[in-house]
């Protein structure tokens, strides 16, 4: 059977599911608002690919993609379940009002206060849910021999990704973590929050960015959790010309391969990375809690969004 999973599905598509699509198998989708430009399904439709060559349950399963507005999300998880969809990824803005829905199995979850991955049990009749992004962002900078621990990091935005990556920071002991985003209640929340969780060693500094504070030292690693970058014509959230100079700058996004914040490193001969092989390694250790199995295959999933994004 011919399954598009490259179609953006509606909640409408979603409310008449088994009419619209014809599938029976296991369905994984992305969830976001806008979701179009994912290249989610590209990548763990090509690792289920993989996976049902040596296992054959895995040729029914399906990564398709949702454009599910905000206040669509409570119904959307709802008709998910009803549906035989056994997990999820979430992304803008679902990361942080999906905690209303579901149960945070990782711990993760509760302390960043946002969740990527979703896997519903049916034993239990909910959506248990996970954080992997901070996973990927770990494994994107250790790629490029970046190592978090020890590392001053000054993190640019406070959203659901940041969430994921400010705690990861924390629990892989940096040495200090400032925090800017454009909306400073923002980050008060958030640092709020981060204090709370048991990752948060009191020996770290965590604490709001400030141009002029005397603590900000050459060789940190400025991350980009902002959306800013993702049009073509967006302004950099950070002039890198303001800060002591960073060993390393990461933007979170991928699509432009290259944004104003990175064009600014290479012009600066700062080393520098983009997001696609956090957007693999994150995938990764989703599809891990969706299958259960610890050796799914990274390299066809980093070859499959390489080849989506040169045909796209
Ligand atoms: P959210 O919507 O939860 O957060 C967006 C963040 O960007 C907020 O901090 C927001 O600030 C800031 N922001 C938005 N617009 C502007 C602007 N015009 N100027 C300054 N700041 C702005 O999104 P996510 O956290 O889920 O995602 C953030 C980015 O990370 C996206 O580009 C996403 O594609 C990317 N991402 C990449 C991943 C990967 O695997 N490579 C994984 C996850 C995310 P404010 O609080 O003021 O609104």
């Amino acid at each position: 059977m011919y399954v598009d999973t490259e179609f953006v599905y509606t909640l409408d598509d979603l409310r008449n599911w088994p009419n619209r699509s014809l599938f029976k198998g296991t369905a994984l989708a992305v969830v976001g608002h806008p979701i179009a430009h994912s290249l989610s399904p590209a990548m763990h439709n090509a690792a289920l690919q993989k996976l049902a060559q040596t296992d054959p349950q895995y040729a029914d399963w399906r990564y398709f993609k949702f454009d599910i507005p905000p206040e669509g999300l409570g119904e959307a998880l709802r008709l998910f379940s009803a549906n035989n969809f056994l997990g999820l990824n979430l992304t803008v803005p679902h990361k942080t009002l999906a905690l209303d829905y579901i149960y945070p199995e990782a711990a993760t979850v509760e302390d960043a206060g946002a969740a990527n991955t979703l896997k519903f049990v049916k034993e239990f009749n909910r959506w248990h849910g996970y954080n992997t992004d901070g996973y990927g962002l770990r494994h994107a900078l250790k790629d490029k021999s970046v190592e978090i621990r020890g590392s001053d990091v000054i993190l640019l935005g406070a959203g659901g990704a940041a969430r994921g990556a400010a705690l990861e920071c924390l629990v892989w002991q940096c040495a200090s973590l400032r925090i800017l985003n454009r909306t400073r209640p923002t980050i008060d929340l958030l640092i709020d929050h981060l204090k709370k969780s048991t990752a948060c060693n009191p020996l770290t500094q965590l604490l709001a960015f400030d141009f002029a504070d005397p603590g900000l030292h050459a060789n940190a690693i400025v991350i980009n959790a902002t959306s800013l970058g993702l049009k073509n014509n967006d302004e950099s959230p950070l002039d890198l010309t303001r800060i002591p100079r960073p060993a390393f700058v990461f933007d979170m996004i991928y699509r432009p391969a290259e944004t104003r914040l990175l064009k600014q490193a290479a012009e600066m001969g700062i080393p520098f990375a983009n997001g696609l092989s956090m957007l693999v390694h994150q995938g990764a250790q989703s599809l891990r809690h969706w299958t259960g199995i610890e050796s799914v295959p990274v390299d066809v999933m980093q070859r499959a969004v390489n080849s989506a994004l040169i045909s796209s």
